[in-house]
């Protein structure tokens, strides 16, 4: 069985996309659901969006851009 060689260049490795991590508390979208609590017995009220401490609402993970 005859093999066709082609004499194409390998393909070059392409550029890794510089794509940022998403948040991990926050999944990314920037906000996390913080439960409120009321009262001395701290009674769970429900729950209400608050802005990520881990992204300040960016929405990606910090560890790599300074
Ligand atoms: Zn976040």
């Amino acid at each position: 069985m005859a093999t066709r060689r082609t004499t194409t260049k390998p393909p070059a490795p392409a550029p890794a996309p510089v794509e940022p991590a998403p948040c991990q508390p926050c999944g990314g979208t920037g906000n996390v659901a913080i439960t409120v609590r009321v009262g001395r017995k701290r009674r769970s009220v429900g729950q209400q969006d608050g802005l990520c401490l881990n992204c300040l609402g960016e929405g990606t993970d910090p560890g790599l851009d300074a």
